[in-house]
């Protein structure tokens, strides 16, 4: 006797045996019910969500001879087993992939004239219905709209938006859903113990089978085909087993790399990633995997609940959510990366640094995070004092006003005076800003010399008719010349490298470095562990 695959040998033959779709055999039963029956479904859902079953089973219900009380089809009828056996004249399946043209559709119209051989209804079901062509579609439309009253259309179809919004508004549509992974383990589980082998598969092997079906009932009775061949030649089949032959990394490898990431060395990491690489475990595979890990553990984090493979406990007080979303963004790069690279190895291991690198600096922002709030939370604390006090200021400020107006502005520096007027600069003339905060400057005997790092910049500051010799007779309340020069070499540091050029022999000038934006080592470390980097800082004063 040749072998029945499992999705044919437990195709549903009643609607109690639909899996998953409980929303939709309810509103199927109650037409059969009332006697309600429409001329047209459309039954839409991704693939092996049991579309074309449940299309089978509602035509033997509409045609039964003896349905059950809960008008179920009795499946030992003539028209039933006619059905089910895909004998019957009345009940037509089209494969609308291979028959979608015009020509077929007028042939369709032609047959729907005629009336049921020995069924009460002539029931179509066209699969894969959004393959139709639009000219095909509109010849249809004219049937769909005055069928004759012994005509059933069942549209089937993964791709619903595909369909013109005019046959879907005469139709009746139910949505299938994909079937959850516990519903599908369930099924196998019950379909290995009718084929009398639960002693040969383990639970775990089910389970995999279940997550790797992508809610497809008839995907994972594929797989369950393979895997009885297999108990065959193995005493017993689990996922290790079920892994190794599917090429998936194996657990214990995927849980190793992730404790080598928990203990922040690179050096460990590096050599474990080239002892993986001698074993011949595919890289593409275990970025993949990988990627899978992560996400099954912010399910854990998120739900408390997870049904997996991988031993997740152990790690679940290990990781924050935010190491893990950080994780996941960037597994996802590798997975995207690692496909076109002709280096998988490098590319691998690139990632696994960052990786590595990223679990103590996350760690850090976090806590440097907790001690912001903490700061924040003491500073509002502090301006409600502030304001009582603010009157006090206020006076204050009135007094030190005075004493300022009669204090000579000799006293004042050059360096607070460049200060004062770089945030002026800041304010007015944005452009020149950041060329003024790199430049370095030299004052001496009323002069001061702009040293840019280029014929082009200085040309551009030149341009920018900045008034610089009125703003420091101001500040300084003496006439001082401005003279724009270029440095000999860029990145020169003056009065270190070497003593700064055109200066009268003989004189000790002040020089001024280039002012450097404010970086505190938490900006850092969000740079690092973000790869960014500072563009611009808004608050480097003070
Ligand atoms: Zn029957």
């Amino acid at each position: 006797m040749s072998y029945l695959v499992l999705a044919r040998k437990y195709r549903p033959q009643r609607f109690q045996e639909i899996i998953g779709q409980e929303h939709i055999v309810t509103t199927l039963k109650n037409a059969l019910k009332s006697g309600k029956i429409w001329h047209a479904y459309i039954f839409s859902g991704t693939r092996g969500t049991g579309k074309t079953s449940t299309a089978r089973i509602f035509a033997k219900a509409v045609n039964c001879l003896s349905p059950t009380a809960d008008f179920e089809p009795c499946n030992k009828c003539k028209n039933c087993i006619e059905i089910t056996q895909g004998d019957s004249l009345d009940v037509i399946e089209i494969d609308a992939a291979s028959n979608r043209g015009i020509d077929e559709i007028r042939s369709l119209r032609e047959s729907v004239k005629y009336v049921p051989v020995s069924c009460k209804y002539k029931v179509y079901i066209i699969d894969e219905a959004h393959q139709i062509t639009e000219a095909a579609f509109n010849a249809f439309l004219k049937t769909l709209e005055e069928p004759p009253s012994y005509v059933i259309f069942i549209l089937a179809t993964t791709e619903f938006n595909a369909l013109p919004t005019t046959i879907v508004s005469r139709c009746q549509v139910f949505q299938f859903r994909p079937i959850t992974k516990n519903i599908i383990f369930d099924r196998l589980k019950f379909v290995v113990s009718q084929e009398g082998k639960t002693d040969k598969i383990t639970d775990d092997a089910l389970q995999l089978i279940a997550d790797t079906a992508s809610g497809s009932v008839r995907d994972a009775l594929s797989l369950l085909d393979q895997i009885l061949a297999l108990t065959e030649i193995h005493s017993k089949v689990d996922s290790k087993l079920l892994r190794q032959i599917w090429g998936f990394t194996p657990n214990e490898v995927l849980e190793k790399y992730v404790e080598l990431i928990l203990n922040s060395e690179i050096k460990p990491i590096l050599d474990f990633v080239e002892e993986i690489y001698t074993s011949g475990i595919d890289f593409i595979q275990l970025s993949k995997d990988l990627l899978e890990f992560f996400h099954k553990l912010l399910y854990l984090k998120s739900t408390n609940k997870v049904e997996t493979t991988y031993n997740l406990e152990k790690f679940k007080d290990k990781f924050s959510t935010t190491h893990i979303i950080a994780y996941i963004q960037q597994l996802l790069q590798l997975v995207n990366e690692i496909k076109y690279t002709e280096f998988p190895k490098l590319v691998f291991e690139i990632y696994s640094v960052k990786l590595t690198k990223q679990y103590l600096e996350i760690n850090e922002i976090i806590k440097n995070l907790g001690m912001y709030e903490e700061k924040q939370k003491i500073e509002k604390e502090t301006d409600n004092i502030k304001t009582i006090s603010e009157e006090k200021l206020k006076k204050e400020q009135v007094l030190t006003e005075k004493t300022q107006q009669t204090q000579t502005t000799e006293d004042k520096s050059i360096e607070s005076v460049w200060e004062e007027i770089l945030e002026k600069i800041r304010l007015e003339k944005p452009l020149s800003y950041p060329i003024l905060m790199q430049s370095k400057l030299c004052f001496y005997d009323d002069t001061l010399r702009l040293f840019l790092p280029n014929k082009y910049v200085k040309t551009m500051i030149e341009q920018h008719n900045l008034n610089l010799e009125k703003i420091l007779e101001n500040k300084l309340n003496k006439k001082v010349k401005v003279i724009y020069d270029v440095l000999p070499k860029e990145n020169i540091v003056l009065g270190e490298d070497q003593p700064p050029p055109n200066i009268p022999e003989g004189v000790k000038p002040i020089i001024i470095q280039p002012k450097k934006p404010k970086i505190t080592p938490e900006i850092e470390k969000f740079c690092k562990a973000f790869s960014g980097k500072i563009i611009s800082s808004q608050n480097d004063k003070n």
